[in-house]
């Protein structure tokens, strides 16, 4: 170890800033923030330095190198562009032993300034001792898009318990599980559910209870329709945090693989034979673990609330005294359709969408028809494949115009993502040719044929012209992007 790590309280204390440009305001706007009595040496300053030192937050001082006030610093910062000041800023700090950083220069600099990840109190530091500042910065933005904000008010709550968790738990094994628990469990959950109050009450109940009770709980998490990219940042965190995961067949491999290494991973979506595991079970397991003490992740392809049941598993979850939360996905109609180049609403074409389910003839039949054929709104269709040609008829015959474009989108968003395009009255005959499967979402309306011109990801639509999608070339297999035969679509206008 070349550096040795501290954290200085700089609270009230002088620190000399060197340079008045955009490098100086940034170190001065975090030296501001741990409460320095910042001095900035600089002739011109930048307007929100200037601002601060007309507000009396800063003190401007003369640019010239000055003794005096090197006498005063506990720190030094150097962070102007003249290499020779930098210099002389560095020797004078050194020759009386104050820490002194020049910006961008670690052979001058005593000290190094970290990147830094900020939940106060709780504060993470990262330094490559200026080897590769980029790699520091860059773990950076990693470890800030994994840990919740609600960490900084979870240290806090800790702080104030610490002194009667000591004396409750002498033996320090049993202090350190009960911290665990703390950290992990339902006080944390509130917390980042915006509910200090609850978490405080939790907490105080945790400590008060004599017997170590496991609390388990679940998380239902939206995994988004398949690019791993899709997924939220709680998403992450909740499968980063998970004991068991529940997922469902439509749960991309590649969102799995960003789970914890050592949850253990059950499909219920899986057949088995004939049987798939029935939502009677999945509550049943959903329980089991739960009570068990662990933390459940319940991952579902989509939004967990669209065609997902996921209201049926929280009722019961309720019913049952297991405490959960909600993680929305980005649901397959919208994924499929910003995958495919469709805009599913559009001042010129479409004024509203529906989401519609077509998963059986049972729940066809209880669509309401005259409804969902009206121009100027776009339908998305889930779980419709096996049902094409039922709904071709009935929104023709509901007075649909047979012209009316759609675009069947499969495995949208996964690299293997087909969209296939025409006309509604050839909806049923193009699908069996191109042999569309599950899973697909149809969009059916007028701003399907965007698709053609609009479309980004993977291959081109199959039915669009060859002249069509000139957008980046690099992500398309050259194998699809051959003119396509089928159509144009204006001779069925
Ligand atoms: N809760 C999910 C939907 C579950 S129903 C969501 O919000 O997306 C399952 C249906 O969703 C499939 O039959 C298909 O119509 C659609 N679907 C899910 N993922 C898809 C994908 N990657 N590409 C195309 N359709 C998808």
């Amino acid at each position: 170890m070349k550096l040795y790590p501290l954290f200085a309280d700089l609270a009230r204390r002088p620190v000399a800033v060197v340079g008045g440009g955009k490098v100086a305001e940034r170190k001065v706007a975090a030296l501001l923030e741990a409460g320095a009595e910042i001095s900035v040496h600089a002739d011109e300053l930048t307007p929100r330095l200037a601002a601060w030192a007309a507000q009396g937050r800063i003190a401007q001082r003369s640019a010239s190198l000055d003794e005096d006030w090197l006498a005063q610093a506990w720190l030094v910062i150097a962070a102007t562009s003249d290499a020779a000041l930098n210099r002389r800023v560095a020797a004078a700090a050194a020759a009386r032993r104050v820490f002194v950083n020049v910006v961008d220069d670690a052979a001058l600099s005593s000290f190094q300034v970290p990147a830094v990840v900020d939940r106060s109190p709780l504060l993470i530091a990262i330094s490559s001792g200026g080897a590769a500042p980029m790699l520091a910065r860059l773990l950076r933005e990693q470890l800030e898009t994994q840990l919740d904000h609600s960490l900084g008010a979870l240290a806090t709550l800790a702080a104030g318990l610490r002194q009667r968790i000591r004396l409750r738990y002498a033996d320090l094994s049993a202090r350190r599980r009960f911290y665990t628990a703390l950290f992990t469990g339902p006080v944390a959950r509130l917390l980042r559910q915006g509910r200090p109050l609850a978490a405080r009450e939790a907490a105080e109940a945790a400590l008060a209870e004599t017997a170590d009770t496991p609390s388990g709980s679940v998380v239902l998490v939206g995994a988004g329709p398949g690019d791993p990219g899709l997924l939220t940042l709680h998403a992450l965190r909740a499968l980063n945090e998970a004991d068991v995961i529940l997922h469902d067949q439509l749960a991309s491999p590649a969102v799995l693989a960003l789970a914890r290494r050592d949850a253990e991973c059950i499909d219920v979506g899986k057949r088995a034979g004939d049987h798939r595991t029935g939502q009677d079970e999945i509550h049943a397991l959903l329980l089991a673990h739960a009570r068990e003490g662990q933390r459940v992740v319940r991952l579902k392809g989509g939004d967990p609330f669209v065609f997902g049941r996921g209201g049926e598993e929280l009722e019961f979850l309720r019913a049952h005294g297991i405490p959960y939360e909600v993680v929305p996905g980005i649901t397959a109609a919208v994924a499929c359709a910003a995958y495919a180049g469709v805009p599913l609403t559009h001042r010129a074409h479409a004024q509203s969408v529906r989401f519609v389910t077509a998963h059986c003839r049972a729940s066809l039949d209880t669509l309401d028809w005259p409804a969902l054929a009206q121009e100027r709104q776009t339908l998305t269709v889930y779980m419709g494949v096996g049902q094409l040609a039922t709904l071709q008829a009935q929104l023709l015959r509901h007075g649909r115009a047979p012209t009316t474009p759609f675009a069947l989108v499969e495995n949208g968003t996964r690299p293997e993502q087909r969209v296939v395009s025409g006309p509604l009255a050839e909806l049923s005959a193009r699908a069996t040719q191109h042999q569309v499967g599950s899973p697909a979402l149809l969009i059916l309306g007028e701003v399907a044929a965007l698709a053609d011109t609009l479309a980004w990801f993977g291959a081109p639509p199959l039915g669009s012209t060859p002249s069509a999608a000139p957008a980046m070339p690099t992500r398309r297999s050259p194998a699809t992007a051959s003119p396509n035969p089928l159509r144009p679509r204006a001779h069925h206008a």
